[in-house]
């Protein structure tokens, strides 16, 4: 027998987008369940994305600074060696201690946890299923935050072990000899970075000219040049054809120039993009309409779908696929449901890839900015020229800054080098005050500080750099 509950809004899914929404809903005194398949809340971003990547980041980084760097600081530590147990073991205590607090949260602010796999029925009615248990919740409105999956590439299916998604490539109990990418975007370049560190022969196919084509061509080509430098190798130009696994390998076909050559690999990890979720979820018979092409629910400014009270959020909806993306939408639609007036500023989200040195980025890059042929000018600076950065030892690396040529406000900033994640958010805060370079040129910055060479990229918009020869 099946009991119906009901709610102000059933959230189906607990990523950064769902459970952000729910947390709002529940501030702005709506009655709230979130749904939840997997018995850990979180989502993609807490489980296998965003948070363990960025922990296996940090201590490959710790393990390449000992192995490199700790010498040159006058610090001895004898034999270095590896316990990925022990590295993997406090990777999966991060994630488990964040999504006990996301639980906690949820808790918290009284917003009904749902376990079990949703499916839309009826009218606004949602059923869950978990294992022979159905529960059907009645939401005045449904929010789908489902989220998304990795693009599988046909001749290369998962197996979960050689051929591998992001997700087992957080995984792995040894470390690969040699490991093979499919993909130079985020997850190649990131987990590419974790794996090379800890000792992997690490190639990255990419079917494009560039590596992290979404960047501003400067930084995009600097990146490149700094991981070949760490030891990345990169194929370019290259279609992978298929991948076969042999005893004790991959054996992978590779096309580039009308040339077929293969390539061997321990593990081939395939990470080409990722695709809405939206399997199972019953939207045709809700009338919940998605984009052919990219499998994308379609929606209006305000996040609602085709199908009246129902809204979507997050990966599954257009835009970039990340948490931050998530979490603001998840609170502007909570906000606009309730009648208030929720909005995200798509033209402000900031994007970081966590290499090393990092990359961060919001607002124009100097190609579109040229492709619609608006006057610029550009200021750059190196943070060789930065006292903080020579202290830490990390040289490599700039600051770009983008200006409008006629008002001088900012377009876009870009900055590959330490600590570049962090430094955006000023970049971040200055866009949405539509702020000028002269605006950040006049602010004082702490000294020393990796932010100076962002105040000397925006000195240098107007040639009047303190330290740039
Ligand atoms: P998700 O986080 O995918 O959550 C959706 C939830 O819905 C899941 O918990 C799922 O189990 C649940 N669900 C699905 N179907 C159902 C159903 N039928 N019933 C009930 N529950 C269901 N982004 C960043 O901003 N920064 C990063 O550093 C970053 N690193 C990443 C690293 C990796 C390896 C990966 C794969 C992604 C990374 N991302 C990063 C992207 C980020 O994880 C996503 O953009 C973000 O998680 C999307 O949030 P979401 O709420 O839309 O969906
Ligand atoms: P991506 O879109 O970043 O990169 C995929 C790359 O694969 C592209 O460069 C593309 O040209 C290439 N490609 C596609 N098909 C190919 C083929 N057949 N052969 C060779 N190359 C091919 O995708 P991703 O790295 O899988 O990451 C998925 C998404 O997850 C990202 O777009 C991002 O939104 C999110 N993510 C974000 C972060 C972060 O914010 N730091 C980290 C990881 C993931």
């Amino acid at each position: 027998m099946t009991t119906t509950d009901n709610y102000d809004l059933v959230i189906i899914g607990s990523g950064p987008g769902g459970y952000v929404a729910a947390v709002r809903a529940a501030q702005l005194g709506l009655k709230t369940a979130c749904v939840e398949k997997s018995p850990r809340l979180g989502g993609v971003c807490l489980n296998v994305g965003c948070i363990p990547s960025k922990a296996l980041l940090d201590s490959s980084e710790y393990y390449h600074l000992a192995r490199e760097h700790f010498a040159e600081h006058g610090i001895k530590t004898g034999r270095l060696t590896l316990d990925l147990a022990t590295l993997m073991k406090r990777k999966d205590t991060v994630v488990k201690d964040l999504t006990d607090s996301v639980r906690k949260l949820l808790e918290g602010n009284r917003i009904d946890i749902v376990q079990g796999r949703a499916r839309l029925v009826g009218d606004k009615q949602v059923e869950v299923t978990l294992g022979k248990k159905k529960r059907v919740l009645q939401g005045a409105s449904i929010l789908l935050a489902t989220g998304s999956q990795p693009v599988e590439v046909p001749g290369m299916p998962f197996d979960g072990e050689r051929i591998v998604s992001s997700t087992e490539a957080l995984n792995f109990d040894t470390v690969p000899k040699n490991l093979g990418i499919v993909g130079g975007g985020y997850i190649g370049l990131e987990l590419g970075s974790v794996w090379m560190r800890l000792g992997s022969k690490v190639t990255v196919i990419e079917m494009l000219p560039k590596i992290a084509t979404t960047l501003d061509g400067q930084v995009g080509r600097a990146l490149d040049r700094l991981l070949k430098k760490q030891g990345m190798l990169f194929q370019l130009n290259t279609r992978v054809v298929n991948a076969q696994k042999t005893a004790r390998k991959v054996k992978v076909a590779l096309e580039k120039d009308g040339q077929t050559t293969t390539m061997s690999f321990d593990k081939l990890l395939v990470a080409v993009g990722r695709k809405p979720l939206t399997e199972g979820l019953g939207l045709e018979d809700a009338g919940v309409q998605t984009d052919p092409q990219t499998g994308q629910i379609i929606v209006n400014t305000a996040y609602q779908t085709s199908a009246p009270g129902v809204y979507a959020i997050g990966d599954l909806t257009p835009g970039p696929m990340l948490a931050h993306k998530a979490s603001a939408e998840g609170i502007a639609v909570v906000e606009s449901i309730a009648g208030h007036a929720g909005e995200v500023n798509y033209d402000t989200i900031p994007s970081v890839v966590y290499t090393w040195p990092e990359v961060a980025s919001v607002g124009l890059t100097e190609e579109v900015v040229k492709e619609r042929e608006i006057p610029y000018c550009v200021g750059t600076y190196p943070f060789s020229g930065a006292g903080r950065a020579r202290c830490m030892g990390e040289k490599e690396g700039f600051v770009k800054l983008i200006a409008h040529g006629k008002t001088d406000r900012i377009l876009g900033v870009h900055i590959i080098g330490p600590r570049a994640a962090d430094m955006i958010a000023e970049c971040v805060l200055a866009l949405e005050f539509g702020a000028s370079s002269e605006d950040i040129a006049r602010t004082v910055h702490g000294h020393p500080t990796f932010s100076e060479a962002l105040q000397e990229a925006a000195m240098a918009v107007r040639k009047c750099s303190i330290y740039a020869s």
